[in-house]
């Protein structure tokens, strides 16, 4: 196979910064990330953002199928190129943020995400899996290592927040590798990490997703305030219930929302739901 760059050369292609193109040509790494991500000849992968198609190629090389969205029309040439040889990979020119979901899921079947995406697009796309998917075993994603360490974060540290407790109801997150900012093509100016995250096992059971989420949100409203006060200014409680709720879960009075694991904002949020929290 002819060099990634000299095929992007030959088709004119120009790196749009917009679409965070950076791409990866390491083929070690390319081969890594297909293991991280679990993939083996039962799996169906939605690659999100295969840019020039190298990580698809590689995935396309183990998996059953592929299916991936670019947004990106000018790497259609490109990409009929780096594919020719798997007839597993489809390329949809689409954002993938237009997609209707739970459509694509009933074509898809089970299948894991696999994405290296502008990092500003990553969140909310993981966001999405986590709080949307029925049928997604897990999620594979390469972010730059601050935001890696935000997914993975424990309860209490300054990397814990909103992201990390609603990642953590859903699955388990980890970091599989760091990745060096010199493997990427044109080459960014940080370091990322890849981070897989487990949506097979079920996660924590609550009573309600919707409160669990408005539960988190509370938490997490104002660090600077006691759990306490967020709960009464968020859910309307006397300070007496705010304090009698922290007691259930066996929290002190002026405890942060911050410092409780996803394990105690799902009980909390269930005692929310029984006192009426919808
Ligand atoms: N996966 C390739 C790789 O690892 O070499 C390319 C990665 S590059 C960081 C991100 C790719 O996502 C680009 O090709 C870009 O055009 C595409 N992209 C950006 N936003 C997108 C969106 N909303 N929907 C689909 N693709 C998108």
């Amino acid at each position: 196979m002819e060099d990634i760059r000299t095929l992007l050369q030959a088709n004119g292609f120009t790196f749009k910064k917009k679409y965070g193109q950076n791409f990866l040509t390491d083929a070690n790494l390319l081969r890594a990330i297909v293991s991280d991500a679990g993939v083996d000849g039962e799996t169906t992968v939605l690659e999100i953002g295969p840019g020039a198609g190298t990580l698809t190629r590689a995935l396309a090389g183990r998996a059953k199928r592929v299916v991936a969205y670019e947004i990106d029309e000018r790497l259609r040439p490109v990409l009929r190129q780096t594919l020719a040889e798997f007839p597993n990979a489809e390329v949809r020119f689409l954002d993938f943020a237009g997609v209707d979901l739970p459509a694509l899921e009933r074509e898809l079947g089970r299948y894991v995400v696999v994405a290296n995406l502008p990092y500003y697009i990553t969140t909310p796309l993981v966001m999405r899996f986590v709080e949307e998917a029925a049928l997604c075993d897990g999620v594979t994603v390469m972010v730059q290592e601050e935001v890696a360490e935000r997914f993975c974060a424990e309860a209490g540290t300054p990397e814990y927040g909103a992201v990390t407790a609603a990642i953590a109801r859903r699955g388990r997150a980890s970091v599989t590798r760091r990745v060096p900012r010199t493997l990427f093509y044109p080459r960014p100016n940080v370091d990322s990490a890849v981070v897989r995250i487990d949506l097979s096992g079920g996660g924590i059971p609550v009573k309600s997703e919707k409160v669990y989420r408005d539960t988190v949100r509370c938490a997490f409203l104002n660090r600077r305030k006691t759990l306490e006060n967020n709960l009464m200014q968020t859910f309307r409680l006397s300070r007496e219930e705010a304090a009698e709720l922290l007691s259930a879960l066996d929290v002190g009075e002026k405890a942060r929302g911050e410092t409780l694991t996803p394990q105690q904002l799902a009980r909390l949020s269930d005692l929310l739901f029984v006192r009426g929290v919808r």
